[in-house]
């Protein structure tokens, strides 16, 4: 690794300040998960380090107006188990759950998971699925962002240097809907996915057509993405083989995968085709069988 100068606020507005001074030459550190293999491959060379793990407050879960809000350094372990996440959003603790191993999740944080913006990881699906937004302040004040736009590229997000991720605020769905992610991983259990599907659907109890949908795919293109014509498919329909295949279908030609360890890009296309049908028929179900 690189030499570098190292920092531990321990208020938000220190680690703030530290990062208005030092703009792009700093980096901050949550869990250290995926920052300090990049230190060691070189790929990240950080002059300044700002390590939050002295912060206090950016940790909490907490419910209002019918939101979740997760702090950013709450690690995956803790928002795997969080009474408040299990009981409005069990889809979102499940998801957790299904990272890397324990070791990993009692310290990666949910904050430096989407900094990372890695498209193979498991959150970021099931949060654009949740339509979640992420909370970023600078000492230029707060701003609010749907996750949507937050992912760039590949490890690119829209944060600029200035700002820390303070937090995830997630709609708690309404009632008949139904929500999955669905893991694809054929090589070890705690691997990466080869494709990741999250799928929400909404329905009218009455007839059980989709009042509405959201389906997002991660490990198969340059950030995780959002099926939106896939959704605009399912949306005021009943579910049947015919939808589901054609949903598939559609979803399948919003993907652009690269070939790599996990599956070459055409199988990985073929299987986001496959994963799709699973997450919107396993969501869909759900939400039928929810008690009026
Ligand atoms: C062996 C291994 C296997 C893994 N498997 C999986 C998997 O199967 N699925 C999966 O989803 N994930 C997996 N992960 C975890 C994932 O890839 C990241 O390592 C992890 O989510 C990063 O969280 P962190 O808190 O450790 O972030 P850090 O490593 O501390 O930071 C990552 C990046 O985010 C920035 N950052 C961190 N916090 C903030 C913040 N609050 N505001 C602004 N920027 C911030 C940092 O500057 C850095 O650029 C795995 C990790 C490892 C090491």
């Amino acid at each position: 690794m690189n030499p570098f100068n190292y920092h531990t606020p321990e208020t938000q507005e220190e680690a703030l300040a530290l990062l208005h001074e030092h703009g792009d030459s700093a980096k901050l550190m949550a869990g250290g998960t995926a920052l300090v293999i990049m230190m060691k491959q070189r790929l990240v060379v950080p002059e300044t380090l700002i390590s939050l793990h002295r912060l206090r407050g950016l940790t909490a879960v907490q419910e209002t107006n019918g939101t979740l809000q997760l702090g950013a350094l709450l690690t995956h372990r803790a928002a795997e188990t969080a009474p408040l996440v299990r009981a409005h959003l069990p889809v979102l603790a499940e998801t957790y759950r299904r990272v890397a191993t324990v070791r990993i999740r009692n310290v990666a944080t949910v904050g430096g998971a989407l900094a990372h913006a890695d498209p193979n990881q498991d959150p970021p699906v099931t949060l654009l699925a949740l339509d979640a937004q992420v909370q970023l302040a600078s000492v230029g004040g707060n701003r609010t962002v749907p996750l949507t736009d937050f992912f760039t590229d590949y490890y690119e997000t829209m944060l600029r240097p200035d700002e820390l991720l303070t937090a995830i605020r997630v709609p708690i769905p309404p009632s008949h809907t139904g929500s999955v992610y669905v893991k694809f991983l054929p090589r070890t259990a705690d691997d990466y996915a080869t494709v990741g599907v999250a799928a929400t659907v909404q329905v009218d109890p009455a007839t059980g057509t989709c009042q509405d949908c959201r389906i997002a795919l991660g490990s198969v293109g340059s950030t995780p993405l959002r099926a939106q014509q896939a959704e605009a498919v399912v949306r005021g329909q009943r579910l049947t083989p015919e939808l589901l295949r054609e949903a598939g279908a559609v979803a399948q030609q919003q993907t652009d995968p690269i070939s790599d360890t996990r599956g070459s890009a055409d199988y990985k296309r073929a299987m986001a085709g496959v994963f799709v049908r699973r997450a919107l028929e396993q969501a869909w179900q759900q939400a039928l069988a929810t008690p009026s």
